[in-house]
């Protein structure tokens, strides 16, 4: 069983109760309709010591930015407006005061820039390492929200930014490997950019069918997509850049740049679909867009869901992918039902 088969056996028999409720689990928030029109967006994310950080690789004040970031990532992947934040923290007893106000130090930048407001939480004293978890809240307009279940065959598929930067730098910690270009890398991974502005620019154009954020590495994610659509999907690995940089450092810490793309997770780009009938004006609308990263298509959505393939810079079909990240692949024995 993995993290997504044991989250739908934990979920599959909660009662959907109240008219309000438009999405609950399965996409990057959940969702209620508010008044006015509009929509207010509720996700969780979680950063546990040992698993998804450890100190001797981060400062406290960076983990605080990132812990914030990677929540407001959900709401950006639904289009949305990130507002307001909830923070539960397990502290070490030891220096729990400093380690907190650094924390919240973080935090409070990430906070500043997208203009959101901390409304509570909970303090805990933890005997297993640092617990972050924090709950974001965010509002869009009724009928822009993107949801993962909105792609239709032949929508092309489209990235933001560049992919695998975040686990090159995972990598380069891992390995200690450091030296020209590394730190561009590490700081992907360490302090990611959450896409708020090319997710609101993007759910305002009209254009997009669905959307998510590349938090497992794309093929993870996209099979998200492709699972709540009933679609498949034919990715043209080849249209995934990278830097000669890159490819240079991957090779350093004994990866393969193109598997770094297809299967690093942490990136916090946006992966989404566009309306095949509005392609040629979605192209013209990127042109003029100010975005801060290039969005580029990757690949089709095609109608058969058990079909799902990516090419090589041949067309010839790549096999063998891992998935990307999951946290309970170890525990394959286990079973829930
Ligand atoms: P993301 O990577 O976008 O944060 P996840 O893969 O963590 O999303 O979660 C997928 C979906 O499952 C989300 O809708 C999330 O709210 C839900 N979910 C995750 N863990 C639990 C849980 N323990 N109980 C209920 N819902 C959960
Ligand atoms: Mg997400």
């Amino acid at each position: 069983m993995n993290e997504f088969e044991l989250i739908a056996a934990l979920t599959k028999k909660i009662p959907r109760r109240g008219k309000e409720l438009l999405k609950g689990v399965g996409d990057d928030c959940a969702v209620i309709s508010g008044s006015n029109g509009r929509l207010w967006l509720i996700t969780s994310d979680a950063l546990l010591e040992g698993i998804h950080f450890k100190l001797k690789w981060t400062d406290l004040r960076t983990l605080g930015r990132k812990a914030l970031s990677v929540n407001l990532s959900d709401i950006a992947a639904m289009g949305g407006q990130a507002r307001f934040y909830l923070v539960s923290i397990g502290l070490p007893r030891s220096k729990a005061f400093d380690t907190a106000r650094e924390i919240y130090e973080g935090m409070n930048e990430v906070s500043n820039r997208f203009g959101v407001t901390l409304i509570g939480g909970d303090t805990v004293a933890s005997n297993g390492g640092l617990v972050l978890s924090i709950t974001a809240i965010g509002e869009v307009t009724k009928g822009r929200c993107l949801f993962r279940d909105g792609a239709k065959p032949g929508d092309p598929i489209y990235v933001s930014g560049r992919l695998g930067c975040s686990a090159l730098g995972l990598e380069c910690l891992k390995a200690d490997v450091k030296g020209p270009g590394v730190d561009e890398f590490i700081s992907r991974h360490l302090d990611p950019e959450p896409r708020i502005k090319e997710g609101l620019l993007l759910s305002r154009s009209g254009f997009v069918t669905s959307m998510i954020d590349i938090s497992d590495g794309l093929m993870a994610d996209l099979d998200h997509i492709a699972g709540e659509s009933g679609v498949g999907y034919r990715l043209d690995s080849a249209r995934i850049e990278f830097t000669k940089q890159f490819a240079n450092i991957a090779k350093r810490v004994g990866a393969d740049p193109r598997m770094l793309t297809l299967t690093g997770g942490e990136d916090y780009e946006l992966l989404f679909t566009v309306d095949r009938n509005k392609t040629t004006q979605f192209e013209k609308w990127l042109k003029r867009a100010s975005l801060h990263c290039k969005m580029k298509k990757i690949g089709v959505i095609v109608a058969d869901e058990s079909a799902r393939k990516i090419m090589d810079e041949n067309g010839a079909e790549i096999k063998t992918v891992l998935k990307g990240f999951d946290h309970f692949s170890c525990f394959h024995s286990l079973s829930f039902s």
